[in-house]
């Protein structure tokens, strides 16, 4: 299988990347943001739970989070792979992700970071709310919550990856083909 975390901040075009990674590698697409809005959407109590969190630019909390993903992954019988979306966002997550793979007798394949600096990312963001309707990207104070939260918990799961030599930096400026090619070519050569 081929598993691929596609890691990055807010606004890095994870969602955007997934599109051309799961078109071309035949992987699930697997974005906890997407499940936590369906959620949302459907008004079930695992979407009233994640909404108050994601209003504020707040983590959902690791053991609802772990377990939603896990009834997600054995929902797809004989996958070609699955491409994780803005999961894992702590270590808790990317230690329990490894453990549930192993327990699937399979593992993350590739880590694969959207490098993007931060001005970069608050124009994006807010561009992105003219069209997504997402309340979490039309407040600035929100942006700012969020981009912090991924600097104090989410940035140091990098260093998760690293230690099992898994972690690749994409320059995540360019445009989209761009960076699908460099994604492209960092899993062809890593994999
Ligand atoms: P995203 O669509 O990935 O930008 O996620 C939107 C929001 O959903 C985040 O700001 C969090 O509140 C929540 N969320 C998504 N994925 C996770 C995760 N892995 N752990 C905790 N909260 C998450």
């Amino acid at each position: 299988m081929l598993n691929i975390v596609l890691f990055g901040p807010p606004g890095a075009g994870k969602g955007t990347q997934s599109e051309r990674l799961i078109e071309k590698y035949g992987l699930v697409h697997l974005s906890t943001g997407d499940v936590f809005r369906a959620n949302i959407k459907g008004e079930t109590d695992l979407g009233k739970l994640a909404k108050s969190y994601m209003d504020a630019g707040q983590l959902v909390p690791d053991e609802v989070t772990i377990n939603m993903l896990r009834s997600e992954v054995v929902q797809h019988s004989a996958p070609k792979g699955f491409i994780f979306d803005g999961f894992p966002r702590t270590n808790a997550q990317a230690q329990a992700l490894d453990e549930f793979l192993a327990s699937l007798s399979t593992e993350i394949s590739l880590m694969l970071a959207l490098e993007v600096e931060e001005t970069e990312l608050k124009t994006r963001l807010l561009k992105r709310a003219e069209v997504s309707g997402r309340p979490d990207d039309a407040d600035p104070a929100v942006i700012e919550k969020r981009i912090a939260v991924y600097n104090q918990e989410t940035a140091p799961v990098k260093a998760f990856y690293q230690a099992q030599h898994k972690f690749v930096a994409i320059d995540g400026i360019g445009s989209i083909d761009e960076i699908t090619q460099r994604l492209f070519s960092a899993i062809d050569t890593n994999h």
